[in-house]
């Protein structure tokens, strides 16, 4: 959360600064914003462990099986992050306007260090998804996808 609070000024951008919020209830939380930064992308967020990992994905993220995207991994956020939908204001990190573009929770069914396998459960995306860490990109860069059958 560090890395979240030290990219932005609080008394200018309306974003949560986070703080020790319980989970709420059964299922973990699942969001995707879409961010029109100055590209527009989707940031996909997945509760673990008291924060919302999160993914810029550059492409609208795929509905069905056969479409892979990229999704950059970025600093974790804090769990109120998942409610926030507004507007960065301009020369602030991220500049641009948030909005929830589908929410949900989701089910892990698979957490390793390479590739995390899970049921989403949203009112767009549905079903078995795939993070796939990629080699040789530091570490940041991963594909999205839905997988065949799920
Ligand atoms: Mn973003």
């Amino acid at each position: 959360m560090e890395e979240y609070r030290s990219k932005r000024d609080f008394r200018r951008t309306p974003e949560p600064i986070g703080g020790e919020v319980p989970s709420r209830g059964p299922g973990r939380i699942y969001v995707i914003q879409r961010h029109h930064a100055s590209h527009l992308h989707y940031d996909l967020r997945l509760e673990k462990d008291g924060v919302l990992k999160s993914w810029a994905i550059p492409k609208e993220p795929p509905e069905s099986p056969g479409i892979r995207r990229l999704a950059v991994q970025t600093e974790d956020h804090p769990i109120e992050y998942a409610d926030f939908e507004g507007i960065i204001p301009e020369g602030m990190y991220g500049a641009g306007k948030v909005e929830i573009w589908d929410r949900g929770t989701y089910e892990p069914i698979e957490e390793g260090e390479d590739k995390w396998v899970f049921r989403i459960n949203g009112e767009r995306l549905r079903g078995e998804y795939c993070l796939i860490k990629l080699k040789g990109s530091g570490g940041k860069n991963w594909l999205f996808f839905k997988k065949k059958g799920g």
